[in-house]
């Protein structure tokens, strides 16, 4: 089976990019195992026209309207060897299918480590967020709590306080904080407090209380966490992108990554994680990628 792009991971980057291309006319295959990082929440939110919409939702409408684009395919799969260069890839998945394909796109997101604190894994998606951009109108004005440390215990003070002024930080741990930060924290007055957690109680998905381990309950009805992040795929790396120091893919403007061919969208090249962020980085490698496939067929015109 031979494409112009095989595009691995169909979320918002990956289906963006999809329909970008169909719309080209370009023979795409759209491989994705189905694992999204936010399938834990019920409700997508600040995606234009598409406000409060079930992830899902927003996943079966994007298939419905690409669907009407007959060069672009899909396959529930796990992409899982890729070799080749520009021109020339070769993908192979889990379900034992050979792709071969002239570009690849990796749109394959961001995983969560394993959430290492007793209870976040039930409250995940249902009262605790990562991103007060996604959840924090939802929680407006709610006492909540903060699980982070050192400097980003105070930026993030000073984000949430945006969208409530009662709220308490936990750093679960040794605080990491400079005098001056603590000393910042205090005139805003801001409890801070650095035992470590020793669970969060909940019910129904709803954080009722912290209880840490010096024996400290916590009363709260939200959570904001900085979670623990690697790429949605070692196969980037496989093929030998560069990443950052700061574990995204290493991409231009574009979507370009230091692999002739091969390009990256979405969650996996950036720090700002929003679906509307990655659609729109989706449509940008998109076009790129179609950019490269007709100046490529241009050239070779000439030179038969
Ligand atoms: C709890 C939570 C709540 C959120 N709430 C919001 C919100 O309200 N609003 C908002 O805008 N954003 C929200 N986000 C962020 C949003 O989910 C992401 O920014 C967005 O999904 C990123 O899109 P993506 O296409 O880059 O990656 P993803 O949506 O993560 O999709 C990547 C896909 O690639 C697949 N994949 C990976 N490797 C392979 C492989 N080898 N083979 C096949 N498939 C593969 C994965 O299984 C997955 O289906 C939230 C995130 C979390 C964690």
């Amino acid at each position: 089976m031979s494409y112009d792009c095989v595009i691995i991971g169909g979320g918002p980057a990956g289906m963006n990019a999809a329909l970008v291309l169909g719309r080209a006319r370009k023979n795409v295959i759209v491989i994705d195992e189905g694992h999204p990082r936010n399938r834990v929440t019920h409700e997508a939110h600040g995606f234009l026209t598409r406000d409060r919409i079930h992830p899902s939702e927003l996943k079966r409408i994007a298939k419905e309207q690409i669907s009407l684009y007959p060069s672009v395919s899909f396959t529930e799969d796990t992409a899982t060897a890729i070799s080749g260069t520009n021109g020339q890839f070769h993908i192979k998945t889990s379900q034992g299918q050979t792709y071969q394909s002239k570009k690849v796109l990796f749109a394959v997101g961001m995983k969560d480590f394993p959430l290492d604190i007793p209870g976040l894994t039930e409250v995940y998606g249902s009262s605790a967020f990562v991103c007060p951009y996604c959840d924090g109108w939802e929680l407006q004005d709610q006492h909540l709590v903060l699980i982070y440390k050192g400097a980003d215990a105070l930026h993030m003070a000073k984000i949430i306080s945006g969208w409530t002024k009662q709220f308490t930080i936990c750093t679960n741990g040794p605080d990491e904080m400079t005098e001056p930060q603590r000393e910042e924290l205090k005139q805003h007055q801001i409890p801070v407090y650095d035992s470590p957690i020793q669970s969060i109680q909940s019910k129904g998905g709803i954080v009722q209380q912290i209880l840490l381990d010096d024996g400290t309950p916590i009363s709260c009805r939200g959570i904001f966490f900085r979670p623990k992040l690697t790429i949605g795929s070692d196969l980037p790396q496989a093929i030998g992108c560069q990443m950052t120091e700061s574990g995204t893919i290493d991409v231009d403007l574009f979507g370009k990554t230091s692999v002739p061919g091969v390009f990256s969208a979405g969650d996996s090249v950036t720090h700002f994680h929003q679906a509307i962020t990655a659609a729109s980085l989706g449509s940008i490698a998109a076009a790129a990628i179609n950019n490269e496939l007709n100046e490529e067929a241009w050239t070779k015109q000439i030179s038969l």
